[in-house]
């Protein structure tokens, strides 16, 4: 399991909860407006210099008292081979975990869904099925995300789906996106903001302007009554 990053407390990544936050390298998409550079491109991933996984076992067996769960993001932790393995050591010491993912391998998310070892899912939707491809910067299966859905909606024990409101996209493309997760009860407009240290997938979307809080505020407005939480944050 590579992790890059271990935060060693977070009270805002998991509702609720008070967690340890691991980033894991590696990603299937290239969103042009993605700040992760580093867990995401090869040839950032390689000048990293990774946490052997005793090591983030051992911390998580030392502040288990402390911590409720585990927050496991990325990059997309759903491309690591041995995250199965990984998350059954987690909960083996008898914390939570949260998974952050893209949403874009369902079969990852069922066989864990089968064998119980997530408590909460958030998965990024990052757009109208429409616009998918072009703000997942590689071409994206609609229907392996479609699947994802219906898998998080039905069997999660808890999850929300969020979208960052990255530049271009417009209130519009928000009203259409939200079709694709109809029956979901919690979701999230995320405010797009680049870390002033930060470089983005694609540089030039540096230039592109995202809408602004007050314009999400009232968007959430117009979509609140399709879901039982949610907000923008
Ligand atoms: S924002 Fe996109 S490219 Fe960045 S980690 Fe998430 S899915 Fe991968």
């Amino acid at each position: 399991m590579d992790i890059a990053y271990l935060l060693s407390t977070t009270l805002i990544d998991y509702p609720g909860k008070v967690a340890a936050l691991g980033f894991t390298t590696g990603c299937n998409f290239r969103c042009p407006f993605c700040h992760n550079c580093e867990l995401v491109l090869p040839e950032k991933i390689k000048k990293l210099k990774l946490i052997p996984e005793n090591e983030v076992l051992y911390f998580l067996r030392e502040r288990r008292g402390f911590l409720d769960g585990l927050v496991i993001t990325g990059g997309e932790p759903t491309v690591q081979p041995g995250l199965f393995r990984f998350i059954e050591k987690v909960k083996g010491l008898g914390l939570l975990v949260k998974l952050d993912t893209n949403g874009s391998w369902p079969e990852v998310l069922e066989e864990l869904l089968d064998a119980h070892l997530l408590d909460y899912i958030a998965m990024d939707l990052k757009g109208p099925a429409a616009r998918y491809d072009e703000m997942a910067g590689v071409h994206v299966d609609m229907a392996a995300i479609t699947r994802s859905i219906r898998l998080i909606i039905e069997r999660a024990p808890d999850y929300e789906f969020r979208t960052t409101t990255a530049p271009t996209i417009t209130a519009k493309d928000i009203k259409e996106a939200v079709s694709l997760i109809a029956g979901a009860k919690r979701y999230y407009l995320q405010q797009f903001v680049v870390p002033p240290d930060k470089d983005l997938v694609d540089p030039a979307w540096n230039q592109k302007t995202a809408l602004p809080e007050r314009e999400l505020r009232a968007l959430w407005e117009g979509i609140k009554g399709n879901f039982t939480e949610g907000g923008v944050r």
